[in-house]
């Protein structure tokens, strides 16, 4: 649709140079790209017994993120981030991705190429690549959407579905750090946390700009069989792990003395007089996996995950669906895990 960038944002020679310098920059092809950038659709090659995992996102200026407190280069990054992870938590392995922008008059071509720089940035350990996309102009703020592309063996995909009663709950690396990140970062905390060691102030903000995805657990999870569901922490654990309870029919129990806090939040949140806990169970955009497995398997979880170097911790149990999602606090006591859903940026009206 290379009209609508004519009538706004200058010609559509210009769209083409753009496009053809992403290609040269970006648009090495894979193994399995028969056709990339340059023809009217990308053309891959499957290989045979794989399923394809497809995910997509949208994200736009203003709700989901703020260019005030993030570069442009970390918007893409995170992007990339978050579809990726959304195939790691299916057990995929990532593979393409496609890219479809609506810029506005007022962004210049050189940040879309550092978007794309930090698009690449977090693609380039998975070698993703590029393989499409579309542009258009906006009226009003950028607009990002990203199509991810991924491949697991056929039917060893990780559904959020598979969750047994009796079943553990595991999550990775530790949890709240980029909500931590975001708080410090925020304009109407400019000044927060006084005491805060500058080293922990710092790990905070990276986590939130630049998370990991666990692409290489997912598929190990998927490849030994030893994930029963599998989902990756957007939102927050508390509305996350809803979504695996109610697609699997279960209840579950979190025990909040072993959520895994960084000492980085545990000195944030005594700064600010904030509890860890809830911080834990609240903070999104962690992209962190959470994972269901049978008490069989845990030794075996063990050996697999010491491969990728990751933390991997036990912070509950997957109860009958009657018992609710519940969370024994350190005192023992039991009760309703509250829901709390992460509002990435903006709240969004009804
Ligand atoms: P069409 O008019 O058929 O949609 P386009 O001119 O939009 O074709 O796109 C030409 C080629 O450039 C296609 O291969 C498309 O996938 C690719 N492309 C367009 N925009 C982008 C983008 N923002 N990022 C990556 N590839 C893109
Ligand atoms: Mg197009």
């Amino acid at each position: 649709m290379a009209s609508t960038v004519r009538s706004h944002a200058g010609s559509s020679l210009r769209e083409f140079e753009l496009i053809n310098t992403l290609r040269r920059r970006h648009g090495r092809a894979s193994a399995s790209t028969v056709r990339g950038i340059g023809d009217d659709a990308a053309v891959t090659a499957p290989r045979a017994g794989r399923h394809l995992a497809l995910t997509t996102d949208l994200l736009a200026e203003g709700i989901h993120f703020d260019l005030a407190t993030a570069s442009i280069e970390d918007v893409g990054y995170k992007a990339a981030v978050a579809n990726l992870s959304d195939v790691a938590a299916m057990g995929a392995r990532p593979e393409h991705l496609l890219v479809a922008l609506a810029i506005p008059a007022s962004c210049t071509r050189s940040r879309i190429l550092r978007l794309y720089k930090g698009l690449m940035a977090a693609c380039r350990p998975y070698r993703v690549s590029l393989i499409g996309g579309d542009t258009s102009a906006s009226a009003s703020g950028l607009f990002v959407s990203l199509t991810v592309t991924g491949s697991v063996p056929a039917g060893r995909a990780l559904l959020r579905s598979g969750a047994r009663v009796g079943d553990l709950i595991y999550v990775t690396g530790t949890l709240g750090d980029s909500l931590g990140g975001l708080r410090l970062l925020s304009r109407r905390d400019r000044k927060p946390a006084p005491g805060l060691a500058p080293a922990a102030r710092r790990y905070l903000i990276a986590r939130h700009r630049r998370p990991a995805a666990h692409c290489r657990l997912g598929q190990l999870l998927s490849r030994h069989r030893l994930a029963t569901a599998a989902i990756d922490l957007s939102d927050g654990l508390s509305g996350d792990l809803r979504h695996i309870c109610e697609q699997s029919q279960v209840g579950a129990e979190i025990n909040a003395g072993a959520l895994p806090i960084s000492s980085a939040l545990r000195a944030y949140a005594a700064a600010t007089r904030t509890d860890p806990s809830t911080l834990a169970l609240q903070g999104g955009e962690d992209y962190e996996l959470l994972f269901t497995v049978p008490p069989s398997q845990s030794r075996r979880l063990a050996r697999v995950a010491a491969r990728p170097g990751l933390r991997l911790t036990c912070i509950g149990v997957i109860r009958p669906k009657r018992k609710g999602i519940r969370l024994r606090d350190e005192a023992g006591a039991l009760r309703r895990l509250p829901l709390t859903s992460y509002v990435h940026f903006h709240k969004v009206s009804d």
